[in-house]
């Protein structure tokens, strides 16, 4: 079996050792939340993101949900999502009391789209966007900032799949904006259970997000919050984990080009630009088909093969029943959607098993 994921390896009898001690330690001083691994993992992942600071929360969502908290959300404002993309980012939004408004995407990427997003600024009078690295891969965040800023937006930045992706030369993260992380188990950094954070250069705003996610207790007291602090356990784990995340990403980026360069003459399907193969963390390795009815056989051909492949966003954010009734655009949101598979993609495949997937796809096609 090639596996989509590998927690075997990435959870090896070594780092399984470390973790144990890290465990040991935190039972000995009795510390079970906002311990000193957390601090010791905020500093460290800012330092490697070029942020100022990193803020652990409970998970992706609530990052997302707290970063429109300190942006001042009010119920009924709008907030532009593009319309492929986790569930999540949408839920957030609905889930403070505002209303997501769906923003188109590229066609060659699935990526939020410049042009989509100034019309819908100016059609429905967002207040905020939220971008998101789908896939791993940046988004445009230089047209994106400038369209947001000649019209007073706030920009959150969805990089829930991008841990340690860079944005034109700079980490992702380093920017002049909230941007949100999810360290779920299946993501690039991940936790044993759930987990988030927060990147932030902004003093103000990251004493409000540690403020609100310890209930809203303060200096002089109580502001209304909500509890999303991060547990001592799974801050340890990411703090352990945080210093092979680059050599992973290189990695998954190394599996990337090989899949890239054996699937190149198979014109059947549609790779991503090139230029993400520089830029991208490789959370998942999408290819792009002709619709559903070939991207489900492939999927069943695949796995027949034991090989371990997904159809991630199946429906775009339009098709959802939640979200059915959201304005906005999502003409070729709704066609990307069904024509995707995600091949197997985690730092441990090797050049035999990238071989084993590329020939497979071939034969399919053939
Ligand atoms: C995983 C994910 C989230 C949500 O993270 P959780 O930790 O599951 O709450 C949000 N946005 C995107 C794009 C994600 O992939």
């Amino acid at each position: 079996m090639i596996g989509l994921h590998d927690f075997n390896t990435l959870h090896n009898e070594e780092f399984r050792k470390e973790v144990l001690v890290a465990f040991e330690n935190i039972l000995a001083k009795n510390a079970f939340v906002e311990g000193e691994y957390n601090q010791k993992f905020e500093q460290d992942f800012a330092k490697m993101q070029s942020a100022k600071h990193c803020l652990l929360v409970a998970n992706g969502t609530d990052a997302l949900e707290i970063s429109l908290l300190v942006n001042g959300v009010q119920p009924g404002d709008k907030i532009g999502v593009p319309g492929i993309t986790f569930y999540a980012t949408a839920e957030a939004v609905l889930n403070v009391g505002a209303t997501p408004v769906l923003i188109d995407v590229e066609k060659e990427t699935g990526l939020i789209c410049p042009k989509s997003t100034e019309k819908c600024i100016k059609e429905h009078n967002l207040k905020g966007i939220i971008p998101v690295h789908i896939y791993g891969m940046p988004a445009d965040m230089t047209a994106i900032n400038k369209i947001a800023k000649d019209n007073n937006v706030y920009v959150i930045e969805d990089a829930a799949q991008a841990s340690g992706a860079f944005i034109e030369g700079k980490p992702v993260g380093s920017g002049p904006n909230l941007t949100t992380f999810s360290f779920y188990p299946t993501k690039n950094l991940s936790a044993f259970g759930d987990a988030g954070g927060i990147l932030t250069s902004d003093d103000e705003l990251a004493e409000k997000i540690k403020i609100i996610r310890n209930h809203g207790r303060g200096s002089d007291g109580h502001i209304m919050g909500r509890n999303s602090r991060c547990d001592h356990l799974q801050a340890a784990v990411l703090a352990l984990k945080l210093p092979k995340v680059e050599e992973f990403n290189q990695n998954r980026k190394n599996v990337a080009k090989k899949y890239h360069e054996l699937l190149s003459s198979c014109s059947q399907i549609r790779l991503i630009p090139n230029k993400y193969l520089e830029t991208s963390a490789f959370h998942l390795y999408p290819v792009h088909l002709d619709g559903r009815d070939t991207r489900d056989k492939l999927i069943k051909h695949l796995q027949d093969n034991q090989i371990g492949c997904a159809n991630f966003y199946d429906r775009a954010l339009s098709e959802e029943p939640a979200f059915s009734k959201c304005a906005g655009e999502k003409e070729i949101a709704e066609k990307v959607s069904g024509s995707v598979v995600c091949l197997p993609m985690n730092p441990f495949i090797n050049d035999e098993e990238i071989q084993k997937v590329a020939n497979k796809v071939i034969e399919f096609f053939r």
